[in-house]
């Protein structure tokens, strides 16, 4: 450890260690404030930019799961003293948070330098680590920021490369960002949708779309697909794209979903009994083990039958804890839910996944039935689905079918399920009822004749 024992000088020793990481020797979060403090001071009269960085480990805790804490501690060792191989005379290198270091480069003048350090100092971290007998092995994330002027102070730029890293981190691992001022604009309209969404959900004001799923070749409506809408008095209508991702970032996608759960199947109730209902759950539902008693609690007190709601999860939702979602999808299955699995072959499409776990049914990704009509490729992959279902026992769904000769090659190819703007658009319960009525006079006028 780089503290001062044995100087005889008991003050500077306790100021010492106040600003020392105790694990790894490092300063600690105080030692880096004061070192961009005094930066920003000396830079008053010089305005010369330097470089403020954030460094986070990827996937530190399930190594600190996997091989205990003790090993947890000595890779974090490791970690700090291949960052101050890697420091200059001039830098500085602390640990700031379990997994969390900060940098300062005080001559690092521009954002390409930046990024390229940083890049450097992840691949210096990517080397294995020992583990006792075993290796691990690591990625980071960084984000930077740069200080231009002398308004900015140390809070400011920290969060800024905070701001920086949390892009980095959202776009995958082993990522560099340094901050721009879009980031900034970013974040702050991430937050209003936030809030406003917060205040629709407890409100009540996220509505249940539904759109509906055929027999292809009968184009006899099987079921519905419920979609959250939503529109904003000041945002206007916002798109599930962007509000979906936001409400499972930031914890609101538990309500959210109850609420729209709640909505559609009270419409749904009233519609023919033959007719299911899917309805979508995100990722991070399935890491909950309270969603499904959420979902039973819905359907007891709205009266759906159980044996007519399907949930939608995607190869995303199973991956992040395969334990924990099994549970949920095991307790939704012995009262009769089915389980699709949704937007099949985009994402980290593992056939492996569909042996170790039961899907009642497939929907191929809009993707492939976009472009089955002038792309072989695709075609050979719909066709390969196609029998691989077959073969599994699940039903199958092309999504996304927008035109006739669409429909009649996925029917032609054996595909009995879809859904696409060809056959409707989702619209509200209301307008689905009149659609209903629609459908069953003409089934009736037709048996007639
Ligand atoms: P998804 O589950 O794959 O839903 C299908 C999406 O494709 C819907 O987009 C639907 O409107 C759109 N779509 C259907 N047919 C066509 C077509 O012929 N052409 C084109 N271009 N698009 C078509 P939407 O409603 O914007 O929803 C996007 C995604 O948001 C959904 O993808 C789903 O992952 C998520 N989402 C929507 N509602 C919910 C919800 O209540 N809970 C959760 N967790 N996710 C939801
Ligand atoms: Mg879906
Ligand atoms: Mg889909």
């Amino acid at each position: 450890m780089q503290t001062t024992f044995g100087t005889g000088q008991p003050g500077r020793e306790n100021a010492d260690l106040a600003f020392t990481d105790p694990l790894t020797g490092l300063g600690n979060h105080r030692r880096f404030y004061d070192k961009v403090d005094r930066l920003i001071s000396d830079r008053a009269d010089d305005p010369a930019p330097f470089t403020v960085g954030i460094l986070d480990l990827d996937g530190f805790k399930p190594i600190n799961d996997l091989f205990g804490h003790k090993a947890g501690d000595d890779i974090l060792i490791q970690v700090a003293m291949r960052l101050r191989a890697s420091m200059d005379g001039y830098s500085t290198v602390c640990r700031i948070g379990a997994d969390e270091f900060a940098f300062l480069y005080p001559m690092v003048f521009s954002e390409e330098q930046a990024a390229e350090k940083s890049r450097m100092l992840i691949e210096i971290l990517s080397a294995p680590y020992d583990v006792g007998e075993r290796t691990a092995r690591l990625s980071a994330s960084v984000g930077c920021s740069l200080f231009y002027s002398g308004d900015e102070t140390t809070e400011i730029l920290i969060n800024k490369a905070e701001t920086a890293l949390y892009h980095a981190k959202r776009s995958g691992r082993g990522r560099v960002v340094v901050y721009t001022r879009e980031m900034e604009e970013a974040a702050k309209r991430v937050t209003r949708i936030e809030q406003a969404l917060r205040r629709a959900v407890s409100a009540g004001e996220v509505e249940p779309h539904f759109q509906p799923i055929v027999d292809l070749t009968s184009r006899r409506t099987i079921g519905f697909e419920t979609l959250a809408r939503w529109t904003d008095r000041d945002l206007g209508m916002v798109p599930p794209s962007v509000f979906i991702p936001i409400a499972e970032e930031r914890g609101i996608i538990g309500p959210l979903s109850q609420l729209v759960l709640r909505k559609a199947t009270e419409a749904a109730r009233n519609w023919p009994k033959d007719l299911f209902l899917s309805f979508n759950l995100s990722p991070s539902q399935l890491v909950d083990q309270n969603t499904g008693l959420h979902i039973l609690a819905i359907l007891d007190r709205t009266g759906f039958d159980p044996r007519r709601l399907e949930i939608e999860i995607t190869e995303t939702g199973l991956m992040t804890d395969p334990a924990s979602a099994e549970k949920i999808v095991e307790d939704l299955r012995r009262v009769g839910i089915r389980v699709s699995l949704d937007d099949f072959g985009t994402g980290q499409s593992s056939l492996g996944r569909l042996r170790e776990f039961h899907f009642d049914k497939l929907k191929i990704d809009r993707a492939f039935v976009s472009s089955i009509l002038e792309d072989r490729p695709s075609e050979h992959i719909i066709r390969a689905i196609l029998a691989m279902c077959e073969g599994l026992g699940m039903d199958v769904v092309a999504e996304g079918i927008e035109e006739e000769a669409q429909a009649d090659r996925l029917v032609q190819f054996g595909c009995a399920g879809g859904q696409g703007y060809l056959f409707g658009k989702p619209v509200d319960a209301d307008a689905t009822l009149g659609y209903l009525r629609d459908s069953y006079r003409g089934a009736l006028r037709a048996k007639a004749i």
